[in-house]
């Protein structure tokens, strides 16, 4: 049974909003102290130093309204969706930090992220080439029980139905898209630089999700978090009507049959 988790954008913002008030405060306060010593190497050098972060964080205010608007359904230039896109990467790692500072759950925020940020992608209206769409799943959506090593070549996989893969794979043949089934961060990175993909349909848990989106910025990545019915890591599974629905959007195409289109050899 999947179950769709409403999750708020605003929780993300707010601690993007934050973050960069810290962050203005800390800066001026720099500023400040550095601002006599800088003076006595060159009286030009407080006012270069100045001008320097405060077009930094300009920027930053720019990519986070540029955000707000997103979200509220207006529509943006395309260098403020890239201000936006930059700010949202850029500013997660201390929004995560901050909400440790309110006792924020840090999943919570995570899933806000990847809400953010797959909004923000959806915003783009990117069309790529099926061949340049990667399907991208841990290996744990893989039946713990079964014995074919699929990580290496899918082809492997015999479409039991025991579990997804052998929708997935389906799907993508379907769709004439690329899939990886990976065993880590380190091996998605791999097949991130071997397969060369314009754009990348991530299924994961929010940690590794939130992590892999920042990790192959500027590819862009929408990230569908996965199910964990027996605990994190084993028998995984995943919202496959959401999968398609993705996988559609980014070929500019519509998902025509569901999941009724995808195959299997046998009872799930
Ligand atoms: S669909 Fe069947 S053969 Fe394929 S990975 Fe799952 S359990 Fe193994």
């Amino acid at each position: 049974m999947i179950t769709t988790v409403r999750i708020q954008k605003r929780l993300f913002i707010g601690l993007v909003l934050v973050s960069l008030l810290l962050i203005s405060l800390l800066a001026y306060g720099i500023w400040t102290i550095s601002f006599s010593g800088l003076a006595r190497i060159s009286a030009w050098l407080p006012f270069f130093f100045g001008t320097v972060m405060a077009v930094c964080l300009l920027l930053a205010a720019i990519g986070i309204s540029g955000i707000v608007l997103s979200v509220w359904g207006v529509k943006t230039l395309p260098v403020f969706q890239n201000l936006a896109w930059t700010a949202v990467n850029l500013l997660f790692p201390t929004a995560i930090r901050i909400g440790k500072l309110f006792d924020v759950d840090k999943e919570r925020i995570e899933q806000s992220f990847i809400e953010v940020s797959n909004h923000l992608v959806k915003q783009k209206q990117l069309v790529v080439a099926p061949e340049k769409l990667l399907i991208l799943t841990p290996h744990c959506i893989q039946n713990d029980d079964c014995p074919y090593k699929i990580t290496r070549a899918t082809d492997n996989c015999k479409r039991c139905g025991q579990c997804q893969v052998g929708e997935l794979l389906s799907l993508a043949e379907k769709y004439g898209v690329k899939v990886a089934i990976v065993t880590g961060g380190t091996m998605a990175r791999k097949a991130i630089k071997g397969m060369r993909p314009e754009a990348v349909l991530a299924i994961a848990c929010e940690r590794d999700l939130t992590s892999g989106i920042q990790d192959v910025f500027p590819i862009p990545v929408v990230g569908v978090l996965n199910e964990r019915p027996c605990g994190p890591c084993c028998n995984t599974r995943v919202d496959m009507q959401r999968v398609e629905r993705t996988v559609a959007d980014f070929l500019g195409r519509t998902a025509n049959t569901g999941t009724k289109g995808v195959t299997t050899n046998g009872g799930a």
